[in-house]
């Protein structure tokens, strides 16, 4: 996965997990730019996305609410997080067969489970010869 930051107020801030939040050494992105303008967080409340993009951490894009009623507007009945959802799915190149698909998912970049693990097999084989020479 390519490493991509986001530079705010001169401090970058990555993409680690598979959540979609931007972070710094624990500290969210979303949450350093809504205290930037606001001030402090109260002590237990979220900071929400609006349009559920956490890529857009926009002032205008943030909502702060407490965190019992940010979890229940994100997890659904089968405790999954609604947010994956609301997505505007994108159309992507399969990095590996090339096909088009369309993801949810912003960080994807495989048009199917299969092609992502023939990648990472293809990854290790080439390490592998690497290491041969
Ligand atoms: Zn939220
Ligand atoms: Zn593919």
């Amino acid at each position: 996965m390519p490493a991509i930051s986001i530079d705010y107020n001169g401090v970058k801030f990555w993409k680690t997990t598979g959540d979609g939040y931007w972070r710094r050494k624990g500290r969210y992105l979303h949450r350093e730019v809504y205290s930037g303008t606001y001030g402090n967080i109260p002590h237990g409340w979220h900071v929400h996305h609006i349009d559920n993009n956490r890529d857009n951490n926009r002032i205008d894009n943030l909502k702060a609410m407490p965190g019992r009623e940010h979890n229940s507007r994100h997890t659904r009945t089968d405790g999954v997080d609604r947010a994956q959802y609301l997505i505007k799915p994108r159309s992507l190149i399969c990095a590996q067969c090339g096909t088009e698909a369309i993801k949810r998912n912003t960080q994807a970049r495989y048009c199917s489970p299969e092609c992502r693990m023939r990648a990472g097999i293809l990854r290790v084989q080439a390490r592998k010869a690497e290491a041969r020479r």
